[in-house]
């Protein structure tokens, strides 16, 4: 079972680096499944494109040998997976080259939708972008998807950005943060603006203060050489934790509609206050019991990329004026888990004594794993012993409270094709927002380059440096615990 639907119009989507991972792992069965839930018209055509000599066929066998690996729903579907790689054809071109260009456009005929996903490194957007409009196969229904990184500071990003604005205007370019597309994250937004009960509550006067984590129990692993230039901060901040932050610290916008959500978001980076070397920590992992450092994945005994970091922000505006933010993200860290807490202040004054306790209510946004949300709220303590209070969870596990398994909660990237296909780009970063969300992060960067600063070493498995555990100790605060 796939999750209800609302159809969508007819669509030609070209994926650019069609036999690349994040096609085999993401964009394929995505596609798949958008197909068993019906929204893969009949005249769709889905076109690969990639260097690698190989015709429909051979491309459709790969498209299918990928569903099979990674998506569980193949194995009870043949039938419909048969007719789902009827829609798949091969062209292969090189974005640098010459040929298949002409073939390309003659396997676009449809006057409908047409999209572009360039699933391949940034350095080739541009030449992809000028080979398409120089052999006529852009139009103006015509849409641009492009994969993160989205440059590697300021200036490289301006650089993309004015690449693509040669050729396609800002509201034909949907730039993926696919963060942005899981059901909790947009559930965020539910909670928030959909409900009276939070909102009044959201604010400095009210809000303690927040915490967002993104932490994975891998390491680099065959990463290293791109990640080694990247970072945490690159890699995970700079996009992932810092969209969290803004859809978290954002005024309600007068709509739920791209450029009313996006300029609220674009607001909030630029209230961002530049963060203190103090309040940054950068680790590094070292060798464990099950696996090598991170310096001997990457080959470089002294790389000085920091494969944790935490840090404070804070936004400098009415509403939020002395709520940290307090942001971390690593690798090989105790657990696999994504989330967001929203820490509120206690209450002014307890009417049941100091004895019997006191705490805060915790909201908690789960984005991995077990989607969901949990309020922590204070109730007496059953029996007869007195007035004692304890916290107690408010719980809702999107999958059980919406009746969904794990298999029909669908996947990030199959709800952000399908904005592409709809031209809603509300999900989608802006050219301005990504700007400025370097604009923020790169002095960081320069501080720690010019400074000669080295991670600190942590222990797989941890929580991190000891270091970011004090940026909260310090302020009396604690992390949460890491745990799946
Ligand atoms: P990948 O496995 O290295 O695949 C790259 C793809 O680009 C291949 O299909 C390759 O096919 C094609 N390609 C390379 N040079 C080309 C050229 N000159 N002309 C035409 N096609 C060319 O990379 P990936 O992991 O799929 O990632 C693709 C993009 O998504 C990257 O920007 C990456 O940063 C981003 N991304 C990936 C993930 C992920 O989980 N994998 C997650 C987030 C973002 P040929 O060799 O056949 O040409």
């Amino acid at each position: 079972m796939v999750a209800r639907v609302i159809p969508v119009d007819p669509f030609e989507l070209v994926v650019f680096g069609a036999t690349g991972d994040l096609a085999r792992r993401k964009i394929l069965p995505s596609l798949f499944r958008r197909f068993l839930a019906g929204q893969v018209p009949d005249t769709a055509k889905i076109v690969g494109a990639a260097r690698t000599d190989m015709d429909s066929a051979g491309f459709q066998t790969f498209a299918k040998d990928a569903i099979v690996e990674f998506s569980p729903l193949a194995a009870s579907h043949e039938a419909q997976l048969a007719e789902f790689l009827k829609h798949l054809s091969y062209v292969s071109i090189d974005a640098r080259g010459k040929s298949g260009w002409a073939e390309l456009k003659k396997t676009l005929q449809g006057d409908c939708v047409r999209a572009f996903y360039f699933s391949v490194g940034p350095g080739l957007f541009g030449d992809l972008a000028e080979r398409l409009h120089a052999h006529g196969i852009v139009t103006p229904k015509c849409r641009v998807v492009v994969e993160k990184p989205f440059g590697r500071d300021l200036e490289s990003a301006r650089v993309l950005n004015k690449g693509l604005a040669q050729y396609f205007a800002e509201d034909q370019i949907y730039r993926i943060d696919h963060y942005l597309g899981k059901e909790t994250v947009q559930n965020l937004m539910a909670v928030r603006f959909g409900n009276l009960l939070f909102e009044p509550l959201w604010n400095a006067q009210f809000v303690d203060h927040i915490q967002i984590t993104v932490a994975e129990t891998v390491g680099v692993g065959g990463r290293g050489e791109y990640y080694d230039k990247s970072g945490a901060m690159r890699d995970m901040v700079q996009n992932h934790l810092m969209q969290l932050l803004c859809l978290i610290a954002m005024e309600p916008p007068s709509k739920f509609d791209p450029d009313a959500v996006r300029d609220e978001k674009l607001k909030v980076i630029r209230a961002l206050e530049p963060v203190a070397p103090e309040d940054i920590v950068r680790g590094q992992y070292r060798a464990g019991k099950d696996g090598p450092s991170y310096a001997e994945e990457v080959n470089d005994a002294k790389s000085s990329t920091e494969s944790f970091i935490a840090l404070k922000a804070h936004i400098a505006n009415w509403r939020w004026n002395g709520t940290p933010f307090y942001l971390r993200t690593g690798k090989r860290l105790r657990a696999r888990m994504s989330e967001i807490v929203v820490v509120f202040k206690e209450p002014p004054h307890s009417i049941f004594g100091a004895d019997a306790g006191r705490s805060a209510n915790i909201l908690t946004i789960r984005l991995q794993p077990d989607e969901g949300m949990t309020l922590q709220v204070t109730i007496k303590e059953p029996g007869p012993g007195g007035m004692r209070l304890i916290d107690v969870p408010l719980d809702m596990s999107f999958a059980e409270a919406l009746g969904e398994t794990g298999t029909e909660m669908p996947d990030a990237y199959e709800r952000l094709i399908m904005d592409v296909i709809r031209g809603n780009q509300t999900l989608f970063m802006r050219g301005d927002e990504v700007e400025a969300a370097w604009a923020w992060t790169d002095p960081m960067i320069a501080g720690w380059d010019k400074r000669r600063e080295v991670p600190q070493l942590y222990h797989p498995g941890t929580n991190g440096p000891e270091d970011s555990l004090m940026l909260l100790h310090r302020d009396g605060r604690r992390w949460r615990d890491l745990e799946a």
